[in-house]
């Protein structure tokens, strides 16, 4: 850092690229290491433009994106009905529709199409549609096998949206709805409460046996996806901010709780405010005043939507900043490439340097205030200087790679406008000289070294306020800081925790200093997942890893995978506080970041698909029968350098009638909270008290019902109807390869990575990656089915008369031979097909004439081309509805075929869930008949709880009508 300009700017003249700084505290001196050929470097951009990898410049992102999802969760050019807030039905020749203009508050129930004649209903089939009208179907009238149960819910949101302002519970995670938030309460996709009625005391909680928490996702998309009011600061803006105390201290709070101004907040006819949280009174300052009508509302109301809205954001003073007294920064990336050997020679490393390409590009489009470094490393750590008046490459060489410094001092951090030019020379030069001088690349990586190194530019340029590192590893770190030996290798198979306290140490550093890291692993051989990937899930990253990555396979798919994940940042430095009416408090924030305690957890980077479970607790009796709020309080920056905090309201009511409480369960996070708490035992590896674990939880919570509520009944498996299909879910999750007892060496990889996900999937994904959805395409469908239904795009639609034929359950009996199926796992989209498959339904899919083989069948970029014909639509509409729900920017579509895709049994494997597995997991009806064995012995024992409120059982008729 003390090195002078002086001396590298004489060394750079002489050399151009190639700078040693092979230095002594000392006696810092840069040396050439060597030159690029002048020839290859014109060359280029040539070799850039006609390379495959390269072609796809963003004109074809776009293009690609067309086919499958070209939403963007920030903002969509793919001719989607811009106004979101008005889902005008699509008009076609189902004439029972009637389109109707939706408010932005309310919308009205449109004339429904599914007023099905009792005719159509299925009569082989357990439905529940010959008795109920399927507009007041709830999750209570619905079938407990999941794939039915999946399409219910979506057809009763195709016809009206959800309305906020109950305890009801929110549709399942696979549904797409439009939301209409009333009384101040938010979208449930952003807050959900694990039970939307709420135990009075943690006597009748514990009764339930049920986990009490919250899941949220603080920028999750939304439907209206209407932009989140943003409460400005200043006074000259639309939106006036009387309600701030002063400019200096920052929005209206509680001075006792510290929640902040919400719509729950009750102003008073004497100038003052009540928290809801705390129900403490504070005086108002004269010019927070305003006249207050007979309901209590302020006559400001309608202007402030922080007084309505169930989430703003609003804009906080420095007093909030990240580091006190230090302006906010817009987000800053840095890319970090492996030069070694290995990581050359499998393509992994020309892949990431495209992929980096493009996703600069992405920033410079779409984040034009963010800044970029790049560095890589071998044995070695090279810097890049990325000044705007440089013609060709700087490239700056530190072996001392455990005392590395920074050798120079200025545009270390780009703008991607700016220094375009000499950005793109870098990694064309890069790129050259690993396809070109395969001489001089060199076998040693110092991975834990480098990303050290990355946080020390981080500390030396911006101060310790932190971003992105977006990191590739080809192979095991051999030299340096967090090097993995062959012994740790052993340590892997036992623990799915890093057992090296570099990487322990380094990502509570990382947190420090707010900085997160995005690992894709490129390796074709074991890496110690465990250890290198850990500082990621630490830090509210994401690790990918592509098993073994060849170039072909995966090229496309990496590229992807950065893209999407750069695209869905909202901001950094962020951290999460709940706040919960009296008598509630946190248990924990299951957070790798603040250890899985209570303390509010820092998120360094946050994106549209960061989710924080939260298990709450009881710190006294609630009151009964009374609205109990929760507020999430998210203080974050934005990726222009704003200082926000994001204020997500909720509230449920409390109870004490077991019957209501048990009505009112949201199944979703109920789940979601139990395989975190699974996930938190699952260290030692013990998967068999693990799986007793789930056998208990699940048959204590049907011991409780029967015993409490139900009673003795002769239905074959007594569960509260809200928990039918959880059951499912869990044996899903009892099934996924974080639970496999094999130990191989590679197989542990699989483990980790499989493991690492429970940490990043946001609600929708977990719930297709533990059931994955089956669709078949080989049936007969009805026009409409499978095609959007709203004019926005967002709602799939199908016939009720379509509902059986649709309906695929996830076992092998159910698979024709000779079908085609789309199978959805939350990541990947499947295209089931074999040698039996009609023709004629492939050529119309996929455009491939009959005569060629299907083991010659190719989906070329994991793609599905356009072919103009009915079902490709209906599959290009299916894929882009999953990706919407999903938040993600793309799927790659798959074939999955027996006995040609070598990847088919272990694939087909994770996706029959209710089958006995190969790895002789029960099968789901083995699995339920345990549950009601172990229950019905509890019951018989007398072993479960009994509370007080026993004697309700005959009025609870009544408490339902109150809600
Ligand atoms: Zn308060």
């Amino acid at each position: 850092m003390t090195m002078t300009t002086n001396t590298m700017g004489s060394a750079a003249a002489t050399h151009n690229l190639g700078i040693r700084a092979d230095h002594r505290r000392n006696k810092r001196q840069a040396r050439a290491l060597h030159q690029f050929p002048t020839a290859a470097l014109n060359g280029i951009n040539n070799q850039f433009s006609q390379s495959p990898v390269i072609g796809l410049d963003n004109s074809s992102i776009q293009s690609g994106m067309n086919t499958l999802s070209d939403f963007l969760s920030n903002g969509s050019s793919s001719g989607v009905t811009p106004n979101s807030a008005t889902p005008v039905l699509m008009n076609d020749k189902m004439n029972s529709f009637t389109p109707k203009q939706f408010s932005a508050t309310s919308f009205e129930t449109p004339v429904s199409m599914l007023s099905p004649s009792k005719s159509q209903a299925p009569d082989s089939y357990n439905s529940p549609y010959v008795q109920l009208d399927f507009e007041s179907l709830t999750i209570h009238d619905m079938s407990p096998i999941v794939p039915t149960q999946r399409w219910e819910d979506q057809l009763v949101y195709l016809t009206k949206s959800y309305g906020t302002n109950s305890s009801k519970i929110p549709p399942l995670p696979s549904t797409q709805f439009y939301c209409h938030e009333e009384d101040g309460n938010c979208d449930p996709r952003l807050l959900a409460s694990s039970m939307c009625t709420i135990p009075a005391e943690e006597s009748l909680r514990e009764a339930t046996k049920l986990p009490l928490g919250l899941t949220v996702q603080p920028f999750t998309r939304t439907i209206p996806t209407e932009e989140i009011s943003v409460i400005k600061l200043n006074n000259s803006t639309v939106t006036p901010s009387i309600l701030t105390e002063n400019y200096e201290v920052g929005p209206l709070r509680c001075r006792r709780c510290r929640a902040y101004l919400n719509p729950h907040f009750q102003f008073t006819f004497d100038s003052a405010v009540i928290c809801n949280i705390c129900n403490v009174k504070m005086k108002l300052a004269n010019e927070q005043v305003a006249p207050i009508d007979v309901d209590g509302k302020r006559s400001d109301y309608s202007i402030r939507p922080e007084l309505f809205k169930g989430c703003v954001d609003f804009e906080v003073p420095s007093l909030y900043n990240a580091i006190p007294d230090k302006e906010t920064l817009p987000l800053h990336y840095l890319f970090l490439i492996d030069v070694s050997t290995r990581s050359i020679e499998n393509g992994g490393c020309i892949s990431f340097i495209h992929s980096v390409k493009r996703s600069i590009n992405y920033i410079r489009e779409n984040q034009p205030n963010c800044k970029v470094a790049i560095m890589s490393y071998d044995k070695n750590i090279r810097f890049y200087e990325l000044d705007p008046s440089f013609e060709r490459c700087r490239e700056y060489i530190v072996s001392e790679i455990d005392d590395c410094f920074i050798p120079f001092n200025s545009f270390f951090f780009a703008s991607t406008i700016e220094s375009q030019n000499i950005i793109e020379t870098t990694l064309d030069q890069l790129a050259s000289t690993i396809e070109n001088h395969m001489d001089l690349h060199l076998s040693d990586n110092c991975y834990g070294s480098a990303i050290n190194a990355a946080k020390l530019a981080f500390d030396t340029f911006l101060g310790g306020q932190g971003g992105k590192i977006i990191a590739q590893l080809g192979s095991q770190p051999t030299i340096g800081s967090g090097k993995v030996n062959t012994l740790n290798e052993k340590a892997g198979k036992t623990s799915l925790k890093p057992d090296l306290s570099f990487y322990k140490d380094l990502s509570k550093s990382f947190n420090k200093s707010f900085l997160s890291l995005d690992l894709y692993v490129t390796a074709q051989s074991f890496v110690h997942l465990a250890n290198v990937g850990y500082p990621s899930i630490a830090t509210s990253g994401v690790v990918k890893y592509y098993g073994m990555f060849t170039y072909e396979r995966c090229n496309f798919i990496l590229c992807k995978d950065i893209l999407h994940n750069i695209s869905i940042i909202k901001g950094y430095q962020a951290q999460l506080k709940i706040r919960a009416s009296n008598g509630l408090s946190i248990n924990k924030y299951f957070c790798e970041s603040n250890n899985n305690s209570d303390e509010d957890p820092i998120i360094p980077v946050i994106t549209s698909s960061t989710v924080v479970d939260v298990l709450l607790k009881y710190s006294d009796k609630l009151k009964k029968d009374t609205k109990l709020f929760i507020q999430a309080a998210l203080l974050y920056t934005d990726i222009n350098g704003v200082r926000k905090v994001r204020v997500i309201n909720t509230s449920a009511p409390s109870s004490s009638s077991m019957t209501t409480i048990f009505k009112f369960v949201n199944q979703n996070v109920i789940m979601r909270l139990m395989i975190r708490q699974l996930l938190l035992k699952s260290h030692s590896l013990d998967f068999a008290s693990m799986k007793k674990s789930i056998l208990e939880d699940l048959s204590s919570v049907a011991a409780q019902y029967r015993a409490l509520i139900s009673g003795n009944s002769n239905k074959q498996f007594v569960t509260a109807d809200t928990l039918m299909t959880l059951p499912t879910f869990m044996l899903g999750f009892q099934k996924s390869k974080v639970m496999k007892s094999t130990i191989q060496k590679t197989f542990n990889n699989d483990r980790i990575s499989d493991y690492f996900k429970y940490f990043t999937m946001n609600q929708s994904e977990l719930s297709y990656k533990l059931y994955p959805q089956i669709i078949p395409l080989h049936i007969p469908l009805a026009g409409g089915d499978l095609s959007f239904y709203d004019a926005n795009y967002q709602l799939l639609r199908i016939s009720v008369g379509s509902l059986e034929n649709l309906t695929v359950r996830n076992s092998m009996s159910q698979i024709v031979n000779g079908g085609a199926y789309l199978i959805f796992n939350g990541e990947i989209v499947y295209l089931w097909f074999n040698e039996n498959t009609n023709r004629s339904l492939l050529e119309d899919l996929l455009g491939v004439p009959a005569t060629i083989p299907i083991e010659q069948i190719k989906l070329v970029e994991n793609k599905l081309r356009k072919t103009g014909t009915r079902i490709n639509k209906k599959v290009a509409e299916t894929m882009r509805y999953w990706s919407q729900i999903v938040n993600k920017r793309y799927i790659p579509l798959v074939p999955l075929r027996p006995q040609i895709d070598s990847y088919y049994p272990n694939v087909i494997g994770s996706i029959l869930i209710e089958d006995y597995s190969m790895s002789k997991m029960d099968s789901l009806n083995e699995f339920t008949a345990s549950i009601n064995n172990l229950s019905s012995t509890k019951i018989q024992n007398k072993q479960f709880i009994k509370t007080s409120g026993n004697e309700e059982l005959d009025i609870t008729h009544q408490k339902f009508v109150q809600f």
